[in-house]
């Protein structure tokens, strides 16, 4: 079959699928641009499912981008907790302001224009240009190369450079022209629901006949990779001084991961800690507590994250200060027990909190 009657058929086809098929979501339809944006941003590295209630909070709590710039960073972030990637929150609460404050609170209207909003990129773009628009700019995400990588039969890995190049081509070139957003809903939805990465509808596809992948019996291999470097572990030990119920946290403020979420004071080694004597002589602990040592310390069993890059394991030591204990409580907030969820934290801390009766070891 040449190449334009191919791309037809698998227009009209993916059409026809959609029309029938399409998953009912808060955002479909919407033209507000805003509004495409806050859906689109909360539900990058986000299932569709952990992503719908925190779309509907921040409609309801922030309805326009004017009210998303004047939120306050903590609300914001507390917002967010639980959802990752909080970097997303950071730029979503800047991109507001620059559009608050330069642009008179209009939202661009251009691919261009929205492509300069902070943490916006070629994918979010196009979504919202489309979307909100009408214009021609196809999305290409993991979904969208896994059904062409399989349809056209491409053994180009989806992650490297020239297969991103190839794949946003092809995007572009199959793109309809007289209902981009329409078909860039569908291509988002197809590649999520019906040709998934391990178990894809292929008997009930209305693609099966021309699908190349299909026809071929290589669904399975495709789409190609390049091989992942290992995640590095980082192991994270957090002292978590209390007295008379109280706790003392800090607000990260490093270039690293979980930036303006809050903690508690970290000791980062390059391996579990061996016992008590290693953190306690540690430099965090020396920070804190001088040369003096604490007599009643609890350790949690180990806590485990998965992030993009890395793993975090983290553990958590409970160390019970006397009223006369010395302690220098520079640069924390000293934070009531009861009062630690008004906090934003990273994931692994509120799974320790919401699990603190665990302790698999009294030292
Ligand atoms: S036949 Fe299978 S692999 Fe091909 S497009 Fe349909 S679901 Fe995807």
């Amino acid at each position: 079959m040449k190449e334009e009657a191919l791309y037809d058929l698998f227009r009209r086809k993916l059409m026809e699928w959609f029309a029938s098929s399409h998953r009912p979501m808060p955002w479909k339809g919407e033209k507000d641009p805003y509004l495409i944006w806050l859906s689109e941003v909360i539900l990058q590295q986000t299932r569709v499912e952990q992503g719908l209630p925190y779309f509907e909070r921040f409609r309801a709590q922030y309805p326009d981008i004017r009210s998303l710039a004047n939120a306050p960073e903590d609300e914001l972030m507390k917002l967010w907790e639980g959802l990752g990637y909080y970097s997303r929150a950071r730029n979503l609460h800047q991109a507001a302001k620059y559009v608050a404050n330069e642009l008179e609170g209009r939202f661009p209207d251009t691919y261009e224009g929205i492509r300069q909003l902070k943490g916006v990129g070629p994918y979010t773009a196009a979504a919202i240009a489309s979307f909100a628009y009408g214009l021609p700019y196809a999305v290409v995400d993991g979904n969208v190369s896994r059904v062409l990588a399989r349809f056209f039969g491409i053994d180009s890995p989806v992650d490297s450079g020239a297969g991103k190049k190839q794949f946003a081509a092809l995007a572009q070139a199959l793109l309809s022209q007289t209902a981009p957003g329409r078909h860039n809903q569908a291509m988002m939805d197809f590649g999520a629901t019906h040709c998934t990465p391990r178990a894809p509808l292929c008997r009930d596809c209305p693609l099966q006949q021309a699908c190349r992948a299909f026809q071929q019996d290589r669904v399975a291999e495709l789409p190609r990779k390049e091989k992942k470097p290992e995640k590095k572990t980082r192991f994270f030990h957090y002292l978590i001084f209390n007295r008379q119920g109280q706790a003392w946290i800090r607000k990260r403020t490093e270039k690293d991961i979980w930036r303006n979420l809050y903690d508690f004071p970290l000791l980062e080694l390059g391996h579990p800690a061996q016992g008590v004597g290693e953190i306690q002589n540690s430099g965090c602990w020396q920070q804190r507590m001088g040369q003096e040592q604490a007599q009643n310390i609890r350790a949690s069993r180990p806590f485990l994250q998965l992030l993009t890059h890395q793993k975090i394991q983290a553990s958590f030591w409970e160390i019970e200060l006397a009223d006369e204990t010395p302690f220098n409580s520079e640069g924390l907030i000293a934070v009531k027990r009861e009062n630690l969820s008004k906090f934003a934290f990273p994931r692994i801390i509120d799974w320790y909190l919401n699990d603190n009766s665990l302790y698999l070891k009294l030292l």
